[in-house]
């Protein structure tokens, strides 16, 4: 009996960010397997889209449960400074204030926005999560980006919090926030950098790679945010590096082992950052 390979090769193969038609495997972990782009080295899983927005819905759920933390809590103390020192960023791209956050999950961050000034928006497609955002009388769209059909140049502001590793169509998204953004707006982001020594230290032990459980497909190095965004026409990108999670690598058992891996992260980290090699990646781009 002859195998038939009935998989496209093509579209297997082709990135989804840079859209370069050479990539090679990767790592496998769980069943699923990861590839990487030759050319701007963006990692990404072999998975359908319908399969991935499937795990999305339930993964964002298990995360945000909609429930509201208590605003006395230090987790919410602790967050509140983060959404501060985030506004800061980007109060220098501020005209009208209008400001979209993709992945809001239940809105938390948005309202820190409106109390500061800003003219918020959220898509949240997990339904608890944006349930729990509306309640703060938010608007939300419950739709993917694209379909929310939002006008030409109508945001100083779009920001994607730990969602772009989530995307299945990076490229898609991005081209998409671009058309939105104002002229000197900008796009700001977070995610993880699979070019980290984190990342090469741990290999498949990494806990972000992980498809099924968390829904990881998209991970963009340095190299593939100044490549693609310059493509799509951002002027200005500004990335930067930090963090480590070396104790990854060993098992939850070893729990000196993971301590000492800790501590030598915590060493390494002004390094990590001056080389571009942290696991955590934030992205500032202006159209
Ligand atoms: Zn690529």
């Amino acid at each position: 009996m002859i195998n038939v390979n009935t998989e496209n090769p093509i579209s297997k193969s082709k990135c989804r960010a840079c859209l370069a038609d050479r990539s090679t495997f990767f790592l496998e972990k769980h069943g699923h397997v990861y590839r990487r782009c030759e050319n701007c080295g963006l990692v990404f899983a072999d998975i359908s889209e319908e399969e991935l927005l499937k795990i999305n819905r339930s993964v964002y759920d298990d995360t945000f449960g909609g429930e509201l933390p208590s605003p006395d809590s230090e987790f919410s103390k602790k967050k509140l400074r983060r959404h501060h020192f985030i506004l800061k960023k980007l109060a220098p791209h501020k005209t009208d204030g209008k400001i979209l956050e993709v992945g809001c999950g239940n809105g938390a961050f948005l309202e820190t926005a409106r109390n500061e000034g800003w003219d918020p928006v959220g898509i949240e497609i997990a339904e608890e999560a944006a349930a729990a955002a509306k309640s703060r009388d938010l608007e939300i769209h419950t739709t993917l980006l694209d379909e929310c059909q939002f006008e030409d140049k109508k945001f100083d502001i779009v920001l994607m919090n730990e969602v772009l590793e989530h995307v299945w169509d990076p490229r898609s998204l991005l081209d998409e926030i671009f058309r939105i953004l104002k002229p000197g707006g900008a796009l700001f982001l977070r995610t993880r950098n699979p070019d980290s020594w984190t990342a090469d230290f741990c290999g498949v032990h990494w806990h972000h790679y992980s498809v099924q459980e968390q829904g990881h497909v998209s991970f963009f190095p340095p190299k593939a945010f100044r490549t693609v965004l310059g493509d799509i026409g951002f002027t200005q990108i500004n990335v930067r590096t930090w963090g480590s999670a070396f104790d990854d690598r060993f098992p939850k058992k070893k729990k000196l082992t993971r301590k000492a891996a800790k501590y030598f992260g915590k060493l390494i980290g002004p390094l990590e950052t001056k080389l571009e090699k942290g696991q955590r990646i934030e992205v500032l781009a202006v159209r």
